[in-house]
Order: structure tokens, then C-alpha cells, then sequence
């Protein structure tokens, strides 16, 4: 029989994220601080309103680019941010972030299409990027500039076959947040080299202190080149039910309703009555980042006192970058071993790109009793080693 699966099919690899998980299956007293997702289930009102909408029967197909009550309350929410767009040609409801990020790749590249993703990155934009015949090109962040990505690096890295550049802020994995200074920088940047921007905002609720999310759409002659990608996922804790969206300008939001028509038709039907619910409670995703402040300061606190770790403070996000080379080792051999010998998951920075290395990200959205234990463990692990 000959093989029947195309050659893209063949880039398509388990990321180290799910790797880790599995590595972890079958061993017991794990604390997993591994996966990117809120400990917490739904508030309990967005899950009512999902319910209710099923039981009075929206079972139903919806129209392709999502029930227009929800795109007129994403677009009441853009406008929150300084963002104005007609929820009826310019927003469209997506499977999470995801679905928005593939579908806006979809439709935007050429096959040798070069896209900057800073590194580290969270991994699947690697994988997504070269699935559709794009070339990924990493673009460095360093620990001493917060792990913002910068103008310059951005432009350094520039060539006549640019076309795309994908900007998360907050950040996945290093917890950085880009500031208006270096937005503007990199918006002259890509208004000069004639780029599009995919900005995917999905941490966009999870700031901290007086740090403030903007989205780089805001900016002058930027909403134009802009897709802004959100999700329910992270500021609701919403995961499961897979819905988020996506605002650009109509012709990019048109082909990719019409993607989506070919694909999936349209996102899960009670989701979406759910999400109505959330936007009408942002006090409920202020709340949960309140909750990932404290265990972020408890997290960061308890790690830099363990001698050879050393981590910034996060200022969004929920993750925390840290470096591990004080240890005297790398970080797969650190995640591997404190696995095996202390059942904690954490994820080797190299996982998300060569800039990871001597890094690992621990995912703080977990009860502070099991962050207490885990910063235990890793002390002892440590103390083992030096
Ligand atoms: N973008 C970033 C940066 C993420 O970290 C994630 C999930 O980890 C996603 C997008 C996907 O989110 P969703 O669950 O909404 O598809």
C-alpha cells in the first residue's frame, strides 16, 4: 500500500508540552505545572447560560461567522480597548484562539511566506506556520529586556519574502508584556516593511499590578495590517469549550468565515451563548487574574530563593521563565530528572525555541497549596544537585 499521507503531514510532530504529560501518565502525587490552563472550572454563571441555551433548544448550526448577538458583545468589548469594528463584517467567532490563528494563517500565506515569531514562543506557531507552507523565523528575546520582543530584532530580520508577523502579549511562555513605547516602534516597523500582524491577545485579562494590556490595532495605521486573535480559554477558564475570536478588516474576516463554512460550519452552538454570559462579567476574568497574582508572587518568591534558579517577575500571563543554568545543568535534563525523582511537570524552555535554552516555564495557574509543595520539591531536587 503506498502511503497516502501528504508531505506537510510529515512536519506534524507531539509537542514536548503533551510529551511531558505523557511521560507523567501512570505516576502518582504529580503536580503538574506543566499545561497552560487555569486549575479552576467555568464560573458557574457562563455554565448556566451555555446550559440553559442548549436545553431551550439552540442545538443548531449557527451562521458560519458566529450568532451575531455574540460579535456585537466581542465588538462592545473591543470598544473597551480602544478598538471600533462592525460585529456583522469585520468579527468572527473561532474555535479558541487557535482556530483563529490557523484560519488567519490560512488564508493570509504563500507557500514560502517568511513569518517572525519571537523565540521562545509558545511551540504550536512553529508548527502551525510550517504546516501551511510557511517559513518560521525566530526572532531572539533576552531575559536582561523583560523578554520583549524588540523593533530592531524584528527589523534585523526582515527580508523580501516577510509577510507576517505574529506579536502575544502578554506573552506564552516568558510572561512579558509589551508596553506602548515598544508597540509603537514595532508597529513603524511594520507599517514600513508592509506587514501584517497577527496579534494574538488571549492573555489579554491576565495583567498584573499597574501593568496595562494594549493592543498594537490601537495604533495608527495599524488596524488595517492587524488580525486580533482572543479567547475565552484562559480568561475565563474556558478551555474546554473551545471558542474564541478573531476582529480584522472585512476582507481577511470574509475569507475566513468562508473557510470556516468549509471546515467546521461554525463554533459550538451552547459555547457561544455561554461566552455572551462571560462578556457580560468581566468582574469574573478580574477575579481570576487577582487569584494568579497572588499565587504569581508566591511562585517567583519561592523560586529565586532556591540558590542556582533565577526568574524575573511576570507581568502578565501565567507563566513564570526560569533560568536554571545555575545550576550547572541543562533544562531537559532538569525537567526530566525532577519528574522522575520529584513527580513535578515543568516544561523545558527549549521547547519553545533555541532562545529557551537554560530556561524552563512552570505554569503558576494552580492552587497555592499545590505551588507550595512544588517549590518544596524543587528545592530539595536542587539541594541534591549542588
Ligand atoms: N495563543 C497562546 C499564546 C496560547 O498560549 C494558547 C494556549 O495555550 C492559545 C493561543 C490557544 O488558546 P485557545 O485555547 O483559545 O485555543
Amino acid at each position: 500500500m503506498k502511503n497516502y499521507l501528504n508531505k506537510q503531514s510529515m512536519s506534524l510532530q507531539q509537542g514536548a508540552i503533551r510529551a511531558m504529560f505523557d511521560k507523567a501518565a501512570g505516576m502518582s502525587d504529580i503536580i503538574n505545572l506543566g499545561i497552560g490552563e487555569p486549575d479552576m472550572t467555568t464560573p458557574s454563571v457562563i455554565i448556566e447560560a451555555g446550559m440553559k441555551a442548549l436545553l431551550d433548544g439552540y442545538t443548531h448550526y449557527t451562521p458560519n461567522a458566529g450568532i451575531l448577538e455574540l460579535r456585537e458583545a466581542v465588538a462592545e468589548n473591543l470598544i473597551g480597548q480602544g478598538l471600533k469594528y462592525d460585529p456583522r463584517t469585520e468579527i468572527m467567532i473561532t474555535t479558541g484562539g487557535m482556530g483563529g490563528l490557523v484560519m488567519s494563517l490560512m488564508v493570509i500565506l504563500e507557500p514560502g511566506d517568511e513569518v517572525l515569531i519571537q523565540d521562545p514562543q509558545w511551540l504550536n506557531y512553529f508548527a502551525q506556520v510550517k504546516f501551511f507552507g510557511g517559513v518560521p523565523v525566530p526572532v531572539p528575546v533576552k531575559e536582561g529586556n523583560g523578554f520583549a520582543i524588540t523593533a530592531e530584532a524584528i527589523e534585523a530580520r526582515i527580508t523580501n519574502k516577510t509577510k507576517v508577523l505574529m506579536l502575544n502579549s502578554p506573552n506564552n511562555p516568558t510572561g512579558a508584556v509589551l508596553d506602548l513605547e515598544e508597540l509603537k516602534r514595532i508597529s513603524e516597523v511594520a507599517k514600513r516593511h508592509d506587514l501584517i500582524v497577527l496579534s494574538d491577545e488571549v492573555y489579554s485579562t491576565i495583567v498584573y499590578d499597574d501593568t496595562k494590556h494594549l493592543s498594537i490595532a490601537t495604533l495608527e495605521g495599524m488596524r488595517e495590517r492587524t488580525v486580533v486573535i482572543n479567547s475565552f480559554s484562559k480568561s475565563y477558564a474556558m478551555t474546554g469549550w473551545r471558542i474564541g475570536y478573531a476582529a480584522a478588516n472585512q476582507k481577511i474576516i470574509d475569507k475566513m468565515t468562508r473557510l470556516q463554512e468549509n471546515v467546521v460550519a461554525c463554533v459550538n452552538s451552547g459555547a457561544q451563548y455561554a461566552a455572551i454570559e462571560a462578556l457580560k462579567r468581566p468582574d469574573l476574568a478580574l477575579e481570576m487574574t487577582e487569584l494568579y497574582r497572588k499565587r504569581r508572587n508566591l511562585a517567583v518568591e519561592g523560586l529565586q530563593s532556591i540558590e542556582g534558579i533565577s526568574c524575573l517577575k511576570p507581568k502578565g500571563s501565567f507563566y513564570v521563565f526560569a533560568g536554571i543554568l545555575g545550576i550547572g545543568m541543562d533544562e531537559v535534563t532538569f525537567a526530566n530528572e525532577l519528574l522522575a525523582q520529584q513527580h513535578v511537570v515543568v516544561i523545558p524552555g527549549s521547547a519553545f525555541g533555541e532562545h529557551g535554552k537554560g530556561y524552563v516555564r512552570i505554569c503558576y495557574a494552580n492552587s497555592e497549596e499545590n505551588l507550595s509543595r512544588a517549590i518544596e520539591r524543587v528545592q530539595r531536587y536542587v539541594a541534591n544537585k549542588l
